[in-house]
């Protein structure tokens, strides 16, 4: 069974360039992506009270969702491996001729690969599906897609314990990327109410995420949270999508800073970051930790 002691606490970072001088802005990154080598970021907090609660269960088998690169399954099926459970990925898409790393990575540690079509994936939540998946697979624990449900949100909320402020005074924030916005809400729910949780949403479209933030705090029974909210202006024209402006401004902050990003998740949000301190959405003298919540895993070369 895999326990903390298997993970390293998370280190606060803090990062130093002329923009943040100018400004007078305090930021680090909690380095969630090096808690682990193979269950990199904010998945492992999504998914540690799943496991458990299927362990509590018996359950020799968990199934859970995700598209063809999807760092959850990646992490699921390394977290399985090493609990002892056997892990079975619902992919979103016909099976490609070769797998690509992550779903290679995912086989690789045991994970049983089932392709569906795009249309039956959006169909994921309903029981006869479900009922189908165990005629065929036998009895399985269920977690949704991305690790994303009430454990998940529970799990999250340990983020919080790691936060450390340096400057006494001025307004603090703590920002992440949110793809269903579990994370956000689990560390809404035990944040510090003197500070403010920012979430830079990597989907386009109307702001569908702050509803179901809204829906998992009152299921926590979270009355008087911290204050949040869900900025959906540096989506990029969508999940996954990129261009060269976003590459640049990450290609920028890795020699800065040394520390790696990817397109999907942590390069809109440090975009996003820095576009709010130079339009003056974040105040000078602010205070900022900005979660590193991974999608780097497959990089395992550089541990
Ligand atoms: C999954 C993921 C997220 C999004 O987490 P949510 O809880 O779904 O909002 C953010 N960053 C990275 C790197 C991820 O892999």
């Amino acid at each position: 069974m895999l326990v903390d002691s298997d993970f390293s606490a998370p280190l606060l970072e803090s990062i130093d360039d002329p923009i943040l001088r100018a400004h007078d802005i305090a930021l680090s990154m909690l380095r969630l992506d090096r808690i682990h080598p193979q269950i990199s970021g904010n998945k492992w907090y999504k998914l540690k009270l799943n496991l458990l609660a299927a362990r509590a269960q018996a359950a020799l088998t968990v199934l859970s969702f995700g598209g063809a690169y999807s760092n959850h399954l990646v992490a699921l099926a390394a977290a399985s491996k090493l609990s002892g459970l056997r892990s079975i990925g619902i992919v979103r898409g016909e099976a490609p001729r070769v797998l690509n790393p992550a779903l290679q990575f995912a086989q690789q540690q045991g994970m049983t690969l089932h392709f569906v079509s795009r249309g039956d994936y959006r169909n994921k939540a309903d029981p006869e599906f479900t009922a189908a998946l165990e005629r065929r697979f036998g009895p399985f624990y269920l977690i949704p897609e991305g690790g994303s449900n009430l454990l998940g949100v529970q799990g999250s909320a340990e983020i919080a314990g790691h936060l450390r402020w340096q400057r006494e005074a001025g307004p603090r924030l703590v920002l992440m990327a949110c793809g269903t916005a579990a994370t956000l809400a689990g560390v809404v729910s035990a944040a510090p109410s003197g500070c403010e949780v920012v979430g830079i949403s990597v989907l386009k479209g109307p702001d569908s995420l702050s509803p179901q933030v809204s829906t998992w705090l009152q299921a926590l029974g979270c009355n008087a949270p911290a204050r949040w909210s869900i900025n959906t202006k540096f989506h990029h024209g969508g999940y996954g999508k990129t261009n060269a402006a976003l590459n640049d401004f990450m290609a920028g902050f890795e020699s800065r800073s040394g520390i790696p990003l990817e397109h999907v998740y942590t390069g809109k949000m440090m975009w996003g970051l820095y576009k709010m301190i130079e339009s003056g959405e974040i105040a000078q003298g602010s205070e900022l930790i900005a979660l590193h919540t991974g999608g780097l895993s497959l990089n395992i070369s550089s541990w």
